[in-house]
């Protein structure tokens, strides 16, 4: 695996353990020998799992619409800066580039993500493995909705089972490895 799109909060909400595990993903990424690709953030969540990614010798590419390089604070540091002209841009670049996803703790705009990826391997537009990383229960009522769906008959059990969930940043990447196809050229 070459590269791994963590989508997570542009805030770092009110728990030390979600920031602590972006600090111990983008690190965890690093240490590997992956590439981190992101959102391009300086702050929150996005600014943590950066930090440490870059701290622990790694490449990180932030992929960000140039509308966002202020209001998202731009991460200075970054080894590449991948500047796009929209959201669905955004989203098709992270996609493109990486070779699974892992969601950590975020608000609406990592929602859209992590269910935007999930529907396009969904409907085989990539076949690449997503991985929600569930810290301290901050994703229990969406896991329980999931289940919800299915049990309402909305979501096949086939389909529910394509979204991974860990509980450790150690474990996620565990599992994205395992999940992994064939890395990207791009
Ligand atoms: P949030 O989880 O709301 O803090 O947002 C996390 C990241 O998702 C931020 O970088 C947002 O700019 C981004 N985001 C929000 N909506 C979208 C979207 N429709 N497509 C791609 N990225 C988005």
């Amino acid at each position: 695996m070459k590269r791994i799109c963590v989508f997570c909060g542009s805030r770092a909400g009110r728990t030390a353990s979600w920031r602590n595990a972006a600090t111990a993903l983008g690190t965890a990424i690093a240490a590997r020998g992956i590439e981190l690709v992101y959102g391009g953030g300086g702050r929150g969540m996005m600014g943590a799992v950066a930090d440490a990614a870059l701290a622990a010798d790694g490449r990180v590419i932030g992929v960000i619409p140039r509308d966002l390089f202020l209001r998202e604070h731009l991460h200075k540091g970054i080894t590449e800066l991948r500047a796009v002209e929209g959201m669905l841009e955004r989203k098709s670049l992270m996609a493109s580039l990486s070779d699974g996803f892992i969601s950590l703790p975020g608000g609406i705009g990592t929602m859209d993500e992590l269910f935007e990826m999930w529907t396009w391997a969904q409907l085989g537009i990539h076949d690449k493995p997503s991985v929600l990383l569930n810290i301290d229960g901050y994703y229990d009522a969406l896991i329980a909705f999931l289940d919800h769906m299915t049990d309402a008959g909305y979501l096949e059990p086939h389909q529910r089972v394509q979204l991974r969930v860990a509980t450790s940043a150690d474990d996620a990447l565990q599992d994205l490895l395992q999940a992994a196809v064939p890395p990207t050229d791009g």
